[in-house]
């Protein structure tokens, strides 16, 4: 059936402490694309229809796209190329080079795409500079050609052999380099086939997404295994209130946390970026204490910590700034230190001492906190 709202999906289930009603106002607005395009290619998979049929039911006009190639995106100027992109959904195939993974430590052995793209608008995108033309949202009509592929990377990578604390996950896969693939869930339904393929799959894996969105009710009954980390992207109030746009808000994502621990998934907070803003201990100290009343009461929860600092490089501010030229975003390159990345660029990270200072608050923090939790990184 076509998922027409957050609550349709969702059972009153008194473990999951809450109702219908009531999940379709936690999990926050969805979004509705006003367009939808579709290539030959996309078309002729059963999967690229489906999600044509889902995006149709939210009320986007569908344009069948004559070859494979997306095109009609371009706008008289860049403000107007970024609404238009950022209002149409583009259901293709993947490219061909998509198939051999990449790895992407520290996060996961490897990262994987359901999509790429997405619908928000945070003014510190990661995927700004990263991806290359309008921020359209393409989702992937070879589904099961995708996950079929991540069979030959059981045992392998990186993350996994170096790292004792986190061998017990086994191959990690990272979905959501290029997306965030629960803010597109409602349309496309491809996380819930993820979340079953890894729960079914008979080796040593886990699926990690993370997220800044809160529609968690099709995947609370699925048959996950504990395969499947869900990280929710939270940050200090302030910085969500003036940079993130067109996500689910922190309390919404603290909520989503919640009955995704109840229902069994190991979970995680992905705190990023970091900023020192005017009182961050105070703010960051309030975020962690919702998580931790939010997670009162939840039997054996398997959290995890990610601490990620705001960094950008010369791309990423440029195309930042061309979306958002009003922001106040401090991409000043005088605030920060160089520090060269593998590729031979920079990236503008926070001077050395205020790194420190801020990474052993944070680690007494997160201990402080939440005492069972498990800090993964600091970056
Ligand atoms: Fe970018 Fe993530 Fe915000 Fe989407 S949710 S706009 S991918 S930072």
């Amino acid at each position: 059936p076509v998922l027409q709202d957050a609550a349709c999906s969702t059972e009153t289930d008194p473990k999951q402490e809450i109702s219908a009603a009531d999940a379709a106002l936690a999990e926050g607005r969805l979004w509705r694309p006003r367009r939808v395009f579709i290539t030959p290619d996309a078309y002729a998979l059963p999967h690229g229809r489906a999600m044509l049929e889902r995006a149709e039911n939210f009320g986007a006009e569908v344009i069948r796209l004559k070859q494979n190639r997306l095109t009609g995106l371009s706008g008289e100027d860049e403000r107007k190329a970024y609404a238009l992109a950022k209002t149409s959904l583009a259901i293709v195939v993947s490219p061909p080079s998509a198939r051999k993974l990449q790895p992407i430590p520290p996060s996961a052995d490897w990262q994987f795409h359901l999509a790429q793209g997405c619908p928000a608008h945070c003014q510190y995108c990661y995927l700004a500079g990263s991806l290359s033309g309008p921020p359209i949202t393409r989702v992937y009509a070879n589904l099961d050609e995708i996950l079929e592929n991540l069979r030959g990377y059981a045992g392998t990578g990186k993350v996994t052999s170096t790292s004792a604390e986190r061998a017990h996950e086994g191959t990690t896969f990272e979905a959501s380099c290029y997306t965030d693939p629960l803010g597109i869930e409602h349309l496309t339904g491809g996380l819930q086939q993820t979340v079953r393929f890894f729960g079914q799959w008979d080796a040593p894996v886990q699926l990690r997404f993370t997220t800044k969105f809160a529609a968690v009710g099709p995947l609370l009954g699925l048959e996950h295994r504990r395969r499947t980390r869900v990280r929710f992207s939270l940050n200090a109030a302030s910085v969500s209130r003036d940079f993130e746009g067109g996500t689910a808000t922190v309390a919404q994502r603290i909520r989503a946390l919640r009955r995704m621990a109840l229902a069994g998934y190991p979970v995680g907070l992905t705190v990023a970026p970091i900023m020192p803003v005017e009182g961050w201990q105070t703010e960051y100290s309030t975020l962690f204490a919702d998580v931790g009343a939010a997670l009162d009461g939840v039997d054996a929860v398997d959290l995890t910590v990610e601490l990620i600092t705001h960094r950008f490089t010369a791309g990423s501010r440029e195309v930042l700034l061309g979306w958002y030229p009003k922001t106040t975003l401090d991409l000043e390159k005088e605030n920060r230190s160089e520090k060269r990345n593998k590729f031979g660029g920079f990236k503008y990270v926070y001077p050395r001492d205020r790194m420190s200072e801020m990474r052993s608050w944070f680690d007494e923090a997160v201990v402080r906190f939440l005492p069972y939790a498990r800090t993964l990184y600091w970056t």
